[in-house]
């Protein structure tokens, strides 16, 4: 998969989104079929959602496990 600048007018395929996309993600073996172009805005929604998902969460404090007899 690889992510490229779109080279031709098209819209981007976020549906309710009607922008001229600037980019395009593009694929040969993925689960949607074809290409999927996006816009800028969109682009960047995608980013940061992709970012809440991929931030490790912090471990669980270690001195929350202690118990009473230290
Ligand atoms: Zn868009």
């Amino acid at each position: 998969m690889n992510i490229e600048q779109t080279k031709v007018k098209i819209k981007c395929s976020v549906s309710g989104c009607n922008n001229q996309s600037n980019y395009t993600i593009v694929n040969k073996k993925f689960v949607f079929d074809g290409n999927f172009y996006l816009c800028e805005g969109c682009l960047k929604n995608l980013y940061s959602m992709l970012g809440g998902v991929l931030v490790p969460k912090s471990p669980t404090p270690v001195y929350k496990k202690r118990s009473k007899d230290e």
